[in-house]
């Protein structure tokens, strides 16, 4: 399987991260090694001082594709969940300036965390899922996939003329505003709607 990460895929998150808007959605990898056992915490790099973590909704690749033309790219997949993309931020600034590929940055062990948890979609508005990021018992991130810039169709159908899409591949489909650092001692808890889904203990 592989894990297929969207960038800047919310207005506000681009702008605090003095990103311009992309065109066409924007995205990179990461290996299937960055999933971290389901219950394990996650440990903060030696090599970063600044993990950030990014909540996302990710979809569930459940039938392989390879053109997957927009107006059938919902029949790729049925259920939603929650990840966060911990990004090692002074790192990845690096890279940006020096015009260098992220994958150090954003593809380390334990950085890709998923929700144990995932929603089938019919019991979703996939226009409108609100969710959220809570830190030590505090709200830090909220989205809803009504403010996508690409939503999830329009992501498949541009992906797939890339890569072949697998069953069991993960697409994270980008962050809203208010990505911020972890520290050890942490607990990060993320909700769809009210529901929570995905818990992750820093150490
Ligand atoms: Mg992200």
């Amino acid at each position: 399987m592989k894990i297929i990460c969207i960038g800047r895929n919310y207005r506000n998150h681009a702008k605090e991260l003095g990103n311009t808007i992309p065109k066409e959605p924007l995205f990179f990898l990461k290996p299937d090694t960055a999933i971290q056992p389901k219950g394990h915490p996650f440990f903060i790099p030696a090599f970063s001082d600044n993990i950030h973590y990014e909540v996302e909704l990710v979809v569930k690749i459940d039938k392989a594709g390879k053109h997957i033309e927009e107006k059938f790219a919902h029949k790729y997949y049925s259920q939603i969940g929650l990840g966060i993309d911990f990004t090692a931020r002074d790192i990845q600034e690096e890279c940006k300036a020096k015009g260098l590929p992220w994958e150090k940055a954003k593809g380390f062990d334990g950085s890709a965390q998923i929700s144990k948890i995932f929603i089938d979609k019919f019991n979703l508005d996939l226009n409108n899922i609100s969710f959220s990021l809570e830190k030590n018992g505090e709200i830090v991130q909220k989205g809803n996939s009504a403010n996508m810039i690409f939503h999830f169709d329009t992501i498949i159908s541009y992906l797939s003329k890339f890569y072949s899409l697998k069953v069991g591949d993960l697409i994270y489909t980008g962050t809203p505003e208010g990505v911020g650092k972890v520290l050890p001692g942490d607990t990060l808890k993320g909700f769809i709607d009210d529901k929570e889904i995905l818990k992750v203990v820093v150490k």
